[in-house]
């Protein structure tokens, strides 16, 4: 029930008074003041080298081109800014605290493993993902023929609805890294419960 209540609070904007909700706050112990309804944002950021002959995975989804993306694990560098985004809004590490690339085991891990991960310690910690928002920059493949795929399938990964997930790509315009791909994702959380 509580959760229903915060997720009508979180998603409905008429519900939303900060005004409201900053006059309650006390002077001092921010650790026990309703300051903590405020929602958390997180920033996430990522590349990966492009390598000829391999799958290519952006937001969970396998895109059609020669390269893919050098990684440790499948080298999706969407889910991985996403994860350090999830995990940064809850000062809880970032995507290496908790899947080293030296560990034998997340050799070619589907990525999506580290986003639900980080959703099972949002959670714990008493927040849920309220909207995402993200820029890829890449010289190729064009992304907006995909964006819509890509969007519903990390939708669908966070269980929100695709209207929260937004998908923009944007090329280097001659910077120098055309052969990388780069993820920049920002993230709202809102708190579960109410005092
Ligand atoms: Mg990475």
């Amino acid at each position: 029930m509580r959760r229903q209540r915060f997720i009508k609070y979180c998603h409905h904007e008429t519900d939303f008074s900060p005004a409201r909700d900053l006059l309650f706050v006390g002077a001092t112990d921010l650790s026990t003041s309703p300051i903590s309804r405020i929602p958390r944002i997180g920033f996430g950021w990522d590349s990966h080298e492009f390598k000829p002959g391999i799958p290519l995975k952006i937001g969970g989804v396998t895109l059609p081109h020669h390269s893919g993306l050098a990684g440790h694990s499948d080298g999706d560098v969407l889910l991985h800014a996403l994860t350090d985004a999830l995990l940064g809004a809850i000062a809880a590490g970032d995507i290496g605290t908790h899947f080293p690339p030296s560990d034998p085991k997340w050799k070619g891990a589907d990525s999506a493993i580290f986003v639900r991960e980080a959703l099972k310690l949002i959670d714990e910690a008493g927040y849920a993902v309220g909207n995402v928002d993200s820029t890829l920059i890449l010289a190729a493949p064009r992304i907006g023929p995909h964006a819509a795929a890509i969007q519903q399938n990390v939708a669908e990964l966070l269980g929100i609805e695709p209207s929260r997930v937004g998908i923009k790509a944007k090329t280097p315009e001659g910077m120098g890294t055309e052969n990388a791909a780069i993820a920049h994702v920002a993230v709202l959380l809102c708190e579960i419960s109410w005092p």
